[in-house]
């Protein structure tokens, strides 16, 4: 189909529910974001296979189109196959063994082989899978400093921070508001860790998305009649261990993944 005239021209197609699933508070903010080319729209998973097509059989000839994370995905595999991958697992803190590198993901194993082939005990997301690959390919390696820093910190990220709290901070911040076991869950589930509380946060918590790029969500209580908040800090090092859109996109998928979590527990996150 052509490209939408408006935000309410792709509204019309959206299940009108506000489930919060894709991480956006309703269906016309979703709707918005894809209209300014933030989001796809095949991000809803509340979508016939009707609509998907429909977007998806005709292009818009007039202008660019970025490759999906699918063929970002493929690219990225072909590119593994010219690595030396017992030499990037040194660099980048993973195990190679059996023509295979293995890394911790979210504290499950994720491998590619020599052939670019990808095996998890987790769904091969792209979200997580492009991360992981270009972490391989391009990350520095370097040591973890143990220096917090916020997302607009990191090289090339003040641009986008305003677009990181929408994706990222927001959508988290309203699941640990109404699902409390979310903390315990990134312990237990993910393999996260409880850290001591770091700039005077109730909660602090360590993901490992991948293993030198730690990711630390520190959560504020509501008090004296103040709102809670949410913000998220990575090491200094983050932007150099892997590229700054792909620390966006570990950042909006793990937003993603709770969401979906706290709604699969009947949490509603319109609230
Ligand atoms: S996932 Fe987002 S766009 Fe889709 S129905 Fe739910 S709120 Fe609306």
């Amino acid at each position: 189909m052509s490209k939408p005239k408006n935000a309410f021209e792709v509204f019309q197609f959206l299940d009108k529910s506000n489930c919060g699933e894709c991480g956006e508070r309703t269906c016309l903010a979703f709707a918005g974001a894809v209209f300014l080319g933030h989001r796809r729209i095949s991000e809803c998973p509340r979508l016939s296979q009707e609509v998907l097509e429909r977007f998806a059989e005709e292009p818009d000839k007039n202008s660019p189109q970025e490759p999906s994370p699918e063929d970002r995905l493929e690219k990225l595999k072909s590119k593994v196959t010219h690595v030396d991958l017992a030499k990037a697992a040194e660099r980048v803190g993973a195990v190679f063994s059996g023509k295979k590198l293995t890394l911790k993901v979210l504290g499950k194993d994720f491998s590619v082989d020599e052939k670019g082939n990808l095996t998890t005990e987790i769904h091969i997301n792209p979200w997580v899978a492009v991360p992981f690959l270009r972490y391989i390919l391009y990350g520095q390696g370097l040591p973890v400093s143990g220096k917090w820093v916020p997302f607009r910190e990191l090289g090339g990220g003040r641009d986008r921070y305003p677009l990181f709290q929408k994706r990222c901070e927001e959508p988290m911040k309203r699941v640990a508001d109404v699902y409390t076991p979310l903390f315990d869950d990134i312990v237990h589930v993910f393999g996260g860790k409880k850290v001591d509380k770091q700039f005077e946060s109730d909660i602090s918590v360590v993901l490992y998305p991948l293993p030198k790029v730690p990711v630390m969500i520190c959560y504020w209580l509501p008090e004296d009649g103040l709102e809670s908040s949410l913000h998220i800090f990575f090491d200094e090092t983050a932007d150099r261990n892997l590229d700054i859109g792909s620390v966006f996109n570990l950042g909006a998928g793990l937003a993603q993944m709770f969401t979906k979590i706290a709604l699969r527990h009947g949490f509603d996150m319109r609230t």
